[in-house]
């Protein structure tokens, strides 16, 4: 059996404005297997580019602030690790790459001084040659084409899908246990959208690497992952295998995100998408916070805060309408 790479435990962070405390992530629970691929899926505000950020270890402090669990990575807590620890740890252990590369990548700087740079941090006794041999290499492994003469181009000369090959190239150079992918098809059109879940497919079978990968849109997550996790408003609604999570949804709010997938095969006169917005974090005191979007509300769910239930084997979902099932211990 698996074990977990990295297990995440009640984690909590909030930010800290005018002496009150935001809530963005609230006692998240989850963990990534060695070697898997984990889809974490919500709207924008729902709490995943936090809970990565989180586990980074680059949450701005202040007004940003863990307040709460453990982040155990190989069973080293990264909640009470010191700067320098993290230092070590992010890049060689746990990478992440994000949603629009050319904010990611200096402009100023060919794609080879960005990509040794980085090599050379995390290899201080290389030399210059052997650097430049391994960008090459690692140019070559997410399939960019004349990867010698690349590596003398600046970011601007490549076109967005090759500058997301070069993030991924560059957060795969020392060989990460886990790879935290946020949002990392958004800004590229369905083609080169395609390539790149099948470059991080290939990368996770062949490297073995456990990949977390934020997105909105579930589509990606059927494409590529194995089991997914749904956060909304700053906690997790719903965790199952993606088999499961597509063939049986339980909580409104993951069946609404199932609706607002385009069905190719029929004609539809509007697109399906859930009425209303994400609450602002910390803006719900009391109750489900998916209760004011809810077309099955009951009058409880206005002033309870219902709990995570198992519906199924490795299925749990937060709603009242499934609480005859057992409480997640
Ligand atoms: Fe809807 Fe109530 Fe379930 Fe929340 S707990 S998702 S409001 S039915």
């Amino acid at each position: 059996m698996k074990s977990p790479v990295l297990d995440v435990q009640g984690l909590r962070t909030s930010f800290f404005s005018e002496g009150e405390e935001v809530p963005a992530v609230d006692n998240v629970d989850f963990h990534i297997n060695e070697g898997e691929i984990l889809g974490i899926v919500g709207e924008s505000g729902c709490g995943k580019s936090v809970t990565s950020l989180s586990i980074m270890g680059l949450i701005p402090k202040p007004p940003g602030k863990i307040v709460g669990g453990k982040i155990l990575f190989h069973g080293e807590d990264l909640t009470l690790a010191k700067e320098k620890r993290m230092r070590e740890i992010r890049g060689n252990e746990i990478a992440m790459i994000f949603q629009e590369p050319m904010t990611s990548l200096n402009p100023l700087f060919t794609i080879g001084n960005q990509l040794i740079e980085a090599i050379k941090i995390h290899n201080k006794n290389w030399g210059k040659q052997k650097a430049r041999d391994r960008a090459v290499e690692i140019l070559k492994l997410v399939g960019l084409p004349r990867a010698e003469e690349l590596i003398n181009e600046y970011p601007h000369q490549l076109s967005g899908g090759m500058r997301q090959r070069v993030m991924i190239a560059m957060a795969m150079v020392c060989g990460p246990k886990v790879l935290i992918a946020d949002e990392p098809t958004t800004a590229l059109d369905v083609t080169i959208q395609a390539q790149i879940l099948g470059l991080m497919k290939r990368l996770n079978e062949e490297l073995n690497t456990a990949i977390m990968l934020i997105t909105h849109d579930l589509g990606v997550v059927a494409e590529v992952c194995k089991r997914v996790v749904v956060m909304y408003s700053g906690k997790i609604v719903e965790e199952g295998d993606v088999h499961t999570i597509f063939n049986n949804p339980k909580h409104p709010y993951t069946v609404g995100l199932i609706k607002s997938i385009p069905d190719m095969r029929e004609k539809q006169d509007r697109l399906y998408s859930i009425p209303g917005n994400v609450p602002k974090p910390g803006s719900i005191k009391q109750g489900c916070r998916f209760a004011a979007r809810c077309e099955y509300a009951l009058d409880k769910c206005k002033t309870q805060t219902p709990e995570l239930f198992n519906v199924g084997s490795n299925h749990k979902v937060r709603c009242f309408l499934h609480e005859e099932q057992e409480v997640v211990g």
